[in-house]
């Protein structure tokens, strides 16, 4: 599956499962619009994180640079966010995303 239709699939069920119109950012907690969405890998891909949609989130642009492979629930914190994004679970303490 290409990246964008991934992308596109996990946005739609982010907005599902959090009946919002808009997916927020994993990193800053603020709405992304569809078109600005870029794919968030919670655990990052260097350090063994998969595609598979538990892994993956929704950032902006700005944001998935800012945090780049840091933890993040760290970069969460350092937002003012809840280390924890939906359920607790996973290696580093965050369920992802998308289900
Ligand atoms: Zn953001």
């Amino acid at each position: 599956m290409k990246r964008q239709k991934i992308r596109a699939l996990i946005y739609a069920r982010i907005c599902k499962r959090l009946k919002v119109k808009q997916a927020p950012c994993v990193v800053c907690g603020k709405p992304v619009p569809k078109k600005k969405a870029t794919l968030e890998h919670i655990k990052p891909v260097s350090a063994g994180g998969g595609w598979d949609p538990g892994n993956l989130a929704i950032s902006h642009q700005p944001c998935n640079v800012w945090r780049g492979v840091r933890p993040l629930s760290q970069v969460r914190v350092e937002n003012g966010l809840p280390p924890h994004w939906g359920k607790k679970g996973g290696k580093d303490g965050i369920e992802g995303a998308g289900l």
